[in-house]
């Protein structure tokens, strides 16, 4: 191994971070392990994950049993092209995912992160239509939804600061009002009257609009979306990316809020945080939608790695954890978010406190949600310098941690909070 001081001379000479402006003076830390909640420094200082190292990170960090996983499965079959080809961790883990599914979902089609499950459930959605001889070219989705960063998804994205440079080459969606906002089943219903006909799909984070400002939803509204795309035959997304694997409480938010989606999407926690990896799942009606003796109704769409067996090893070993223990950490720390808050709210410079399962958030002062707010990058150095990692969205404060976090390591990211807000 290279000492520490030579691969950060590296990491500054050569690498190029993701969402970080290089211009600006912010070193990158240097992290050589974790462990359950904690990463560790090259110092070896401990740095408590309170964001889930970018929302991946379900059941703890460097989790034995996934590590396990991983390592019995690299030496044996580490990766196999997956057209013409299938393998036990890829089946498996489809048969183990189509049960804990809202149920309906009954295919499962592997690709590499939340973006591609994202591009894949569009194209699925739209193709769909298209087999059927009655193409729609229309797909609706959310104000503030995020849904990653390809030209897809960034099309179906809430447009700002993110997708700005590349707005006129993004394609047409027809916005909802986001739904902390407006009255989005009235907009979805008034859509279906004037453009029904046009729409394949709608998209949308079930119950928690993530990266936007981590907005909390109601589930009525959801079921409202649901039955109204019901009765007009267009396709329900649900993009659990953020919300899937136990993020909001129950296992899915989709499944939490007493609905089936055509399409769901999922990736970070699917692994438990350790490896790249994105499932568009489907019904057997979309899928059917494929089959044919006509080769141009085939769904053209793979990347290289698509069900990696070690990501899917790794996805089983995380599947497993979900035991009953585990949604008993869940509610714990939704019981802690909620009574911190509660003391929290009390600050005047603490608006809109929320908590959606192990999520919680507020905005800090009296401004708008906005990315670029310096109030983010501010709060996130003070934390660091107190062993916490936290990564605002701009003014939108948010805790959500790994599951293995205990109830006193939550307090005392509270307690940086407090003390950050109490002298702001
Ligand atoms: N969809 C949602 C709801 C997300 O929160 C994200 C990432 O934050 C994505 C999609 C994109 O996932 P990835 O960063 O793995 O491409």
């Amino acid at each position: 191994m290279s000492a520490p001081s030579t691969w950060r001379q590296f990491d500054t000479t050569h690498v190029w971070h993701p969402y970080t402006q290089h211009g600006l003076p912010r070193a990158q830390v240097p992290i050589v392990r974790a462990e359950g909640a904690y990463l560790f420094d090259a110092d070896g200082r401990p740095i408590l994950d309170a964001i889930s190292s970018w929302w991946v990170t379900t059941h703890g960090h460097a989790h034995p049993e996934i590590a396990t996983a991983i390592a019995d499965q690299a030496g044996r079959l580490e990766q196999v092209i997956f057209a013409g080809f299938t393998h036990e961790p890829a089946a498996m883990l489809a048969a183990e995912l189509v049960r804990v599914l809202p149920s309906g979902l009954e295919k499962i089609f592997f690709s590499d992160d939340g973006s591609t499950a994202v591009e894949v459930s569009v194209k699925m959605a739209l193709q769909y239509w298209a087999n059927r001889g009655t193409p729609r070219p229309l797909v609706a989705a959310l104000t503030n939804a995020y849904h990653g960063d390809t030209f897809g998804a960034m099309s179906l994205s809430g447009r700002g600061v993110f997708t700005k440079p590349f707005d006129a080459h993004l394609f047409e969606v027809a916005r909802l009002p986001d739904p902390t906002e407006g009255d989005v089943v009235s907009a979805f219903a008034a859509l279906i009257d004037t453009r029904g006909s046009e729409l394949a799909a709608l998209v949308v984070e079930p119950l928690l609009l993530g990266a936007g400002g981590m907005r909390v939803w109601e589930p009525s509204a959801l079921r409202g979306l649901h039955d109204l795309a019901k009765a007009a035959g267009v396709l329900l997304i649900a993009d659990e990316v953020l919300t899937g694997f136990g993020r909001t409480g129950p296992l899915f938010a989709s499944g939490g809020a007493g609905i089936t989606p055509d399409i769901v999407c999922l990736s970070k926690g699917l692994t438990g945080g350790f490896l790249p990896l994105g499932v568009t799942g489907c019904t057997n009606e979309i899928f059917e939608g494929f089959l044919s003796g006509d080769r141009t109704k085939t769904l053209f769409h793979g990347h290289s790695f698509t069900a990696n067996p070690i990501a899917c090893a790794a996805a089983r070993a995380s599947l497993a954890l979900f035991t009953e223990e585990c949604d008993v950490r869940r509610r714990e720390i939704e019981r802690v978010h909620v009574s911190q808050l509660d003391e929290l709210r009390n600050l005047p410079v603490v608006r809109r406190p929320r908590v959606l399962g192990t999520v919680a958030a507020f905005d800090f002062g009296q401004e708008d949600a906005d990315y670029l707010n310096p109030i983010g990058p501010r709060l996130g150095a003070y934390a660091l310098d107190r062993g916490v990692l936290l990564r605002p969205l701009g003014n939108t404060v948010y805790i959500l941690p790994p599951y293995c976090i205990t109830a006193s390591e939550l307090v005392r990211i509270y307690e940086v909070i407090r003390t950050f807000a109490e002298g702001a």
